[in-house]
């Protein structure tokens, strides 16, 4: 006899994003899988409205205050809640009326939302690296004492969790993390010294958020993920070696003790890893392109140049020393980045902000929740000050 499957009600955290609307095309084309009960946006007010009409949630937030009536007013007519600003956010995040939180929010805003649905027992979908990166040592132990599954989204992640799926009980050699390289790979400083937002912005396999697509310009974002791996799969930082596969087909693989190594391959688009975070553990079908042999028939790989993308090393600095220094890390860069999309500061100054904010912040090797909050602020400040902000 076929069990009836309950819908599973999604909160998509960051919904107006590139990982948010990508979700929400998984949850239209599975209306008897999955419903959206939270959906929230920072400053997206037109598309959070034309979402909440199409999927009729418990609740929406508008991160900016001020917009506020303008969302209240549009949905007038419907049950929804509305609220506005921080401290709404991380309220919603408890609320009974979803099962699966998808944090999609970019950057550090999204730690407080997720680690609050973690002690509320939601299971967690994970985009927002940065969360991982930031305070991962206290993410993933309060995950374990609240019985909550993180499933990455990250594609990388996503690849490595689908490789490991009937191993818990065999050991991990090392992992494998294949990036794209970015739309500067081959290429020196003396080039990328002058490049500018909007070559920068293009990347060639992936259609993503302004942040992470700097961040895969600069290999930040590898570093980022080194990070991310170390927590969700409980490496030590020589077990998780990266390695440039520009078709991105590959998504990342997993040696085992026996030499064996098992990769997960797809074509790169970001709903499929997203579909099997809300979806698993089972598999569903979809219409996705497949990925043909005959179109993309070389798969090649090389070595990153760890010379000319200065942050991918600082980033396995970060990884090696571990305490607060990642967290300083991802604060200097989120504010590099800033400052790199407005026109202030150049490509490779972005690294030079990152290092300087490394070396002059304390370390500390076990910082507390708040100490990790502190951290943040203070780097932020650092990092600005550098640049004039
Ligand atoms: P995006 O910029 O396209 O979307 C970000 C979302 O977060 C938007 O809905 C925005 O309204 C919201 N947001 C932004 N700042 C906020 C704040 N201060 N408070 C509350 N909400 C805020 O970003 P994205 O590309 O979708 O990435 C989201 C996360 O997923 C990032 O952490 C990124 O590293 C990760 N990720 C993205 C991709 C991708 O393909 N886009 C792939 C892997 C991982
Ligand atoms: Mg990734």
């Amino acid at each position: 006899m076929n069990k009836e499957i309950p819908v599973k009600r999604i909160a998509i955290f960051g919904s107006t994003g590139s990982i948010g609307t990508q979700a929400l095309d998984v949850i239209a084309a599975n209306t008897d899988k999955f419903s959206a009960e939270v959906l929230t946006a920072q400053n997206n007010d037109e598309l959070l409205i034309r979402q909440a009409l199409q999927f009729n949630p418990n609740v929406v937030v508008i991160g900016d205050e001020k917009k506020y009536n303008r969302v209240k007013e549009a949905l007038a007519s419907t049950d929804i809640k509305v609220f506005a600003g921080e401290k709404a956010l991380e309220e919603v995040a408890s609320m009974d009326c979803y099962d699966l939180m998808l944090a999609a929010i970019v950057g550090y805003a999204g730690l407080k939302p997720t680690l609050n649905a973690i002690y509320a027992g939601k299971a967690i979908a994970l985009a927002n690296k940065e969360t991982l990166v930031v305070a991962g040592d206290i993410i993933m132990q309060k995950a374990v004492e609240h019985r909550v599954p993180i499933i990455p989204v990250d594609s990388e992640h996503s690849a490595i969790f689908q490789c490991l799926v009937g191993e818990t009980r065999n050991r991990i050699d090392k992992i494998i993390l294949t990036a794209s390289g970015g739309p500067f790979i081959g290429r020196k400083p003396n080039y990328l010294v002058n490049v500018k937002r909007e070559h920068a912005l293009q990347h060639p396999n992936w259609s993503m958020g302004a942040k992470i697509t700097i961040d895969s310009a600069t290999l930040m974002n590898k570093g980022l993920e080194m990070i991310e791996a170390k927590w969700l799969f409980n490496l030590q930082p020589e077990q998780i070696q990266v390695v440039i596969h520009p078709q991105s087909i590959i998504h990342s693989m997993v040696q085992f003790e026996d030499g064996s190594i098992k990769a997960q391959m797809g074509l790169p688009d970001m709903k499929l890893p997203i579909q099997y975070a809300m979806a698993f553990p089972k598999r569903i079908p979809n219409d996705f392109p497949r990925y043909d042999f005959k179109k993309v028939s070389t798969l090649t790989f090389e070595e990153p140049d760890l010379k000319t993308f200065r942050n991918l090393a600082l980033a396995q600095d970060a990884l090696a020393k571990g305490g607060n220094l990642p967290c300083i890390m991802n604060a200097a860069n989120e504010i590099a980045v800033f400052a790199f999309l407005r026109n202030r500061i150049n490509f490779l100054d972005m690294t030079e902000v990152i290092e300087k904010t490394m070396q002059h912040l304390p370390f500390i090797e076990k910082p507390t929740l708040e100490e990790y909050f502190e951290s943040d602020g203070e780097a932020r400040n650092f990092a600005a000050d550098i640049i004039k902000l």
